[in-house]
């Protein structure tokens, strides 16, 4: 599990990166749109505002009162007129009305019996208040501010400058610090999906591994099961003849000696049917229990089937095989269970250089015959040598 955790934990690591590059290359691009957006936006806004002044002051250069200032040249009036429409009037020469430090103006003919005489100038002032109409909608963060009024040059921000009128702009920009928190959440929402995919898995792992698990040991068993006497739990005929087959090739390749005892135990029947088949089955599990504890390390003992075993002992020799059978056969004869007692009759082989497995268990079994014909509980050695020549 935690070996799976640490495992997974790179490629997961390494996604993320890959999403928070993008995500954060998309949170400059988003920014950059947005504030483009907002500066068309604030740009037509004020060409709109500007329309309506200029309109204003068209309407105001015919107005009957204005034309009767001018034909009195009443300075008191023309005073009067502009300051209440918030208008500049430039008449022979001279201006009424408040000039604003900072407005974009539109400027309209001032006309007197078919003469100009002048002109009406409008004036948008760039102040707070016409930023507050310029700004409605615009969003995330957003802020707007006039240029060319002088002061603090742009900032560093992330920003779109457009032209307004006159020397004046409108620019549009994110701050330093919500760009950054916009980039820091998008890096969360990335590290929160990596810490979901890496809890996923291994709750996954958590949910799958008992049950995996459980299915390796049971394959195992069987395995192994297979290969395994249920009533003695020695090795049975076929894990031996796997294993005496590589013994073979192992003794062939290192020149060693191998040699096998097939081993029977004599008028087994008799017991079966005196004391049943369960204490029959007693019987062989003292007689494996004798085998194994008999057998040297590297030894295998097998049950071969019914009441015969099978003792593979590699590198040894006809003599040190046969004086092992002999004392198998001693200790079997000597052991009692309850009042059972049996013996055993052995056969004995070494394996030649052509043997195969079932050359060299044939030829112990041609001892046994020998064993059980000349009277029972006793060693037989087969008597091997190399083929005779052809004539
Ligand atoms: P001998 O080998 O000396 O010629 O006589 P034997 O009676 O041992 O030979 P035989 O092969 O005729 O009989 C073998 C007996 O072994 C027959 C069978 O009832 C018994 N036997 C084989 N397998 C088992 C087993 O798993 N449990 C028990 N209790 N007996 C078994
Ligand atoms: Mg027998
Ligand atoms: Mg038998």
């Amino acid at each position: 599990m935690l070996t799976l955790t640490a495992v997974a934990i790179f490629p997961i690591a390494f996604v993320s990166y890959v999403i928070v590059r993008d995500e954060v290359r998309n949170v400059t691009h988003t920014i950059d749109f947005e504030v483009h957006n907002a500066a068309l936006a604030a740009q037509a806004r004020f060409a709109r505002l500007l329309d309506k002044r200029e309109l204003h002051a068209v309407v105001a250069a015919s107005s009957p009162r204005l034309q009767a200032a001018i034909r009195r040249r009443s300075t008191a009036s023309l005073e009067r007129f502009a300051r209440q429409n918030g208008l500049l009037l430039e008449v022979d020469g001279r201006t009424y009305g408040r000039r604003l430090t900072y407005a974009a103006t539109a400027r309209v003919q001032l006309v007197s019996h078919g003469n100009g005489v002048g002109s009406v100038v409008a004036q948008l002032p760039l102040d707070k208040t016409t930023l507050q109409r310029l700004s409605a909608g615009a969003a995330n963060g957003v802020r707007l501010a006039f240029t060319g009024r002088g002061g603090a040059p742009a900032g560093t921000e992330r920003g779109a400058t457009l032209p307004l009128a006159q020397q004046f702009g409108i620019r549009a920009y994110v701050p330093h610090r919500t760009e950054s928190h916009r980039r820091n959440a998008a890096y969360v929402r990335v590290v929160e999906a990596g810490l979901l995919a890496l809890a996923a898995l291994m709750l996954l792992t958590l949910v799958l591994a008992r049950p995996l698990l459980r299915a390796f040991r049971w394959t195992e068993e069987q395995a192994s099961e297979a290969r395994i006497d249920a009533l003695t739990g020695l090795a049975n005929r076929r894990a031996l003849e796997e294993i005496l087959a590589a013994e073979i090739s192992r003794a062939h390749r290192f020149t060693h000696q191998l040699a096998v005892v097939l081993l029977d135990l004599d008028r087994f029947k008799e017991i079966n049917d005196s004391f049943g088949h369960g204490a029959g089955d007693v019987m062989l599990r003292a007689v494996s229990r004798l085998l194994t504890s008999l057998a040297r390390q590297g030894d295998t003992v097998a049950r071969w089937g019914g009441e015969e075993f099978v003792v593979v002992l590699p590198e040894t020799d006809l003599a040190g095989a046969s004086r092992f059978a002999e004392r198998l056969r001693r200790t079997i004869e000597a052991h009692s269970v309850g009042e059972m007692r049996t013996s055993a009759s052995c056969g004995v082989a070494t394996m030649l250089p052509e043997d195969d497995v079932e050359a060299l268990l044939g030829a112990a079994d041609q001892a046994l015959y020998q064993a059980k014909s000349n009277g029972r509980n006793r060693t037989e050695t087969a008597i091997r040598g190399p083929r005779p020549a052809a004539a």
